[in-house]
């Protein structure tokens, strides 16, 4: 079913779909919800995406409301507000995650304070992929952080495969056209902290920097001919890149979960994904 399309630096693409969306908690969200119904081997997963994306929104939205109140960037400067938000979110973890999850997400309602700011707090400091609550919450926080011109105080590595804003690991990874001069040959790193993307060079391991083309497999899946796993043979870690110029419809965080055959097929294979999304592909 799925098969090696070559390494090369060779790409196809099809100018003609060029359409690049702009992407916001709405536009994940009605993608989340539409590709649960064309999908129906992720239907469940992408159901559930859905309804966390949702409460995210509520998140951000909320921390857009506050009119007196700008975040300092320091997270625990930024707690006393932002974890009244925390609970709403659990609530609707609660109601629409699967059950193992929907029962963390009810102890968590009824947790400390204290328990609650040092789960964030450790996050924020040293952020695992495993860290669901934690990662999810602090999406809307980082995204709103971006947009809101206060720089984040964590004290992550900064290095060229790691958010320049932020320093989190990259999510997925984007093809779209740009300008012609453009240094990435337009490719991007979407951030899975703060949501937002960075210019990346395109034939190069995002998890280790390996350059060397022979080392880097790409391999598709019939079903989601947009969507390839960008495989390294030098640290054996992947990533999946969303190709907008051959689907421009597509949003690259939730088409991304919604390929979870080609996660599969990668660890099947021995790699390891260089940060797993909310869902825990
Ligand atoms: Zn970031
Ligand atoms: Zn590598």
């Amino acid at each position: 079913m799925l098969h090696d399309i070559s390494v090369s630096n060779h790409e196809t693409s099809d100018l003609g779909s060029s359409i690049v969306m702009k992407e916001t908690w709405d536009t994940r969200i009605q993608r989340a919800e539409r590709l649960a119904i064309e999908r129906r081997d992720s239907a469940e997963l992408l159901s559930f995406y859905a309804a966390l994306l949702g409460a995210q929104k509520q998140v951000y939205e909320q921390l857009r409301a506050l009119k007196s109140w700008l975040p300092s960037g320091s997270l625990e400067r930024d707690l006393p507000v932002l974890r009244t938000m925390l609970p709403g979110l659990l609530e609707i973890v609660e109601a629409n995650a699967p059950a193992a999850l929907a029962s963390e997400a009810r102890s968590l309602l009824s947790e400390s304070q204290s328990e609650i700011d040092g789960m964030l707090i450790e996050y924020w400091q040293a952020p695992s992929d495993v860290q669901f609550f934690a990662k999810a919450f602090l999406q809307p926080y980082a995204s709103w952080l971006y947009e809101s011109g206060a720089k984040p105080d964590r004290n992550l590595v900064e290095v060229e495969n790691r958010c320049p804003f932020c320093g989190g690991k990259p999510q997925v990874s984007v093809l779209q056209i740009k300008d012609a001069s453009s240094d990435s040959g337009g490719r991007d790193l979407v951030c899975s902290t703060c949501l937002m993307s960075w210019p990346f060079r395109r034939v190069i391991c995002a998890s280790c920097g390996e350059e060397n083309p022979d080392k880097i497999g790409y391999y598709h899946a019939p079903d989601y001919d947009y969507i390839r796993v960008e495989a390294c043979d030098a640290c054996r870690h992947y990533i999946k890149t969303v190709d907008l110029t051959r689907f421009g419809f597509a949003i690259p965080l939730v088409d991304e979960v919604a390929a979870a055959s080609l996660d599969l097929w990668a660890r099947e294979h021995g790699y390891t994904k260089i940060e797993m999304n909310l869902l825990g592909i």
